[in-house]
Formats: C-alpha cells, structure tokens, sequence
C-alpha cells in the first residue's frame, strides 16, 4: 500500500478490495487519470433488427407516462457522451428470456391508473395492494417498495427483493446491501438521504428466480412512477435484470458497464451507468474493481450535474 494515503486505504478497505485488487500492471483506479478515462463514453452500436423483433411484447413498458406513444417502441434515448448530453436513437434488441414457467399476471388497470398519478405514500399503499403477479403477491412476506428521501439526487435500481428483503421490507440488506453501502459510503454519499434505491419488482419472486417479462411488465408503472417521484440527476442500473428492463437491451452487464446510458425520466434524458449486482460481486469478487469505477463515474456525473 507504499504511496497510498491512510483516507485511500480506508476507502479500499471500505469496498472490500484491498490490495489484492491492484494488479501490478494496472492503473491505479483511484487515481484521477484513471476515472477520467473510466468516464469516457464509448458509443455502441447494435444490428438492426426485423420488424417483428421490435415489436417485443414490453417494448415501452418502462417509458415515463408522460412520453408514452411518443416515441416509437424501438427507439429510446440512451447512451450519448457525457460531453455533449444529447442522446442518439438506435435499434434496440428485444429481450428474449426464458417463458417456460410464465408467471399469471392479472393487471389491475384501476390500481395502475391511480399509480401514474399517485404522490410517494400512495404510490407505496398502491403497491402493497397490489396482486397482479399471483405467485409473488401469494407467496411474498411484504412488498419491497424500496428507500428514499427527498433530497436523494441518484437513484440504484436493481433487480427484486430476496430473501432477507423479503422479510424486512427493506431493499438491499442482509450482505449485498451490506457491501452496497460500503461502496456508497466509501464514495461520501448515504443511503436514503444521497441515494434512493428502488427495484424493478416490488416482489420477491419465489425461490429467487428471475423476473418474467409480464412480472416486469405489470411493476413498470410503479418503478416509472418512483422515478417521476424522484426526478434523479443520476440513474445506477445494478444487475442484468434492471439493465435490460430499464435500457431494453439483451446486452451484458459486462458490456454496458464502462459508459454513460440515458434513460428518459419526466421528458428529461438522465445519465445512467451500469454496474454489476452486489450479489454478482459477493460471488465474483474480482469484479469489484469494475463496480468501483462505475460507481466513480456516477459520482462523477452527479458533481457534473449538481
Ligand atoms: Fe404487483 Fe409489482 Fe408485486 Fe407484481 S411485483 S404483484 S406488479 S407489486
């Protein structure tokens, strides 16, 4: 740790990183030379796709009510360059998981109608109503409508409760919220009063399995909603599963991650950068410099933008 300051190593030992993480031939992370290369977007692009593909089933399902129907469902502002913030269209893949066991969905359109217009309490009393999806509403402990307070300028979104959140109500705890909060702290920011974390399901599916299209669907009003509510300066999509709902994209986190997406929020293009799940990280603890650095960039793009 020869060169590092006592407030550095504190910080590594924050994330859980620790030497071990500095690769001898590798750029110190920390150092601004390295965020700032971390911060440089990359524009991708992807193959056009057939007509049919585009039309995917929940292709504007995470569209703000406000731009619903206003912009073709195989479009959709997102990864533009931090220096010009000004999104670029392109063709969106579909997502194509698995639809072996379908989940039984049963929209309330009333209850929904009343989501997109709800304040934050009512928002969250219309979520523990509801019972759209039969088997997470059946065997769900409480719904997990997620931890902010007004004066949260990013927003993480991740995946759906699990266990331990299943049981709390709370998102992120037990040891991935644990390690959560060790990046945000190390990074100076608090959960709650810096940073709001939501989900895009409000239930945990059973046996922690992953979200079907029409459970992620049937939730998108309550997660647009929150986002309306919160009006963020900085998205932070954790995991596969938030990325590909919230950016409609079949793409890897590990191929998302390293650059500056946009997600439109009440008509606004926000800066959204991916990262991996702390879950993924507990299990692959290589990967935790790469969470580092995105959430660098986040923090970043928040300074930029305060
Ligand atoms: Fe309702 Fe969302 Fe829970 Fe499904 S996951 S039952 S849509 S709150």
């Amino acid at each position: 740790m020869a060169g590092y300051s006592k407030e550095t190593a504190r910080l590594w030992m924050a994330m859980d990183i620790g030497p071990l993480w500095i690769g001898r031939d590798e750029d110190d992370p920390l150092s601004p030379q390295s965020i700032a290369k971390d911060s440089t977007a990359k524009e991708i692009t992807t193959a056009p796709k057939s007509v049919a593909e585009q039309n995917s089933t929940h292709s504007d399902a995470f569209k703000p009510a406000s731009t619903l129907n206003k912009t073709p469902p195989h479009e959709h502002s997102v990864l533009t360059s931090p220096e010009s913030h000004k999104p670029k269209t392109f063709e969106l893949k579909p997502i194509r998981r698995s639809f072996a066991e379908p989940g039984i969905v049963e929209v309330d359109s009333e209850l929904l109608t009343r989501a997109q217009n709800a304040d934050w309490k009512t928002l969250q009393t219309l979520v523990s109503q509801c019972t759209a999806c039969k088997a997470l509403s059946q065997s769900r402990l409480s719904t997990v409508f997620g931890t902010a307070e007004k004066t949260a300028k990013m927003v993480i979104v991740g995946e759906a409760p699990g266990r331990d959140e299943d049981l709390q109500g709370k998102p992120f705890v037990g040891k991935s919220g644990e390690l959560l909060e060790n990046i945000l702290r190390s990074l100076g920011l608090r959960r709650g009063a810096d940073v709001a974390i939501i989900n895009v399901l409000k239930c945990r599916p059973p046996n922690n399995r992953d979200p079907h299209d029409n459970e992620i669907a049937a939730c998108a009003t309550f997660l647009t909603r929150q986002l309306e509510l919160l009006d963020p300066k900085v998205i932070v999509l954790s995991g596969r599963i938030a990325s590909h709902a919230l950016l409609k994209t079949e793409m890897s986190t590990g191929r998302l991650r390293g650059q500056t997406h946009h997600i439109e929020v009440n008509g606004k293009p926000i800066p959204t950068v991916v990262t991996y799940h702390p879950s993924y990280l507990l299990r692959s603890p290589t990967e935790k410099i790469c969470a580092w650095r995105d959430f660098n960039l986040a923090k970043k793009l928040l300074l930029e933008l305060s």
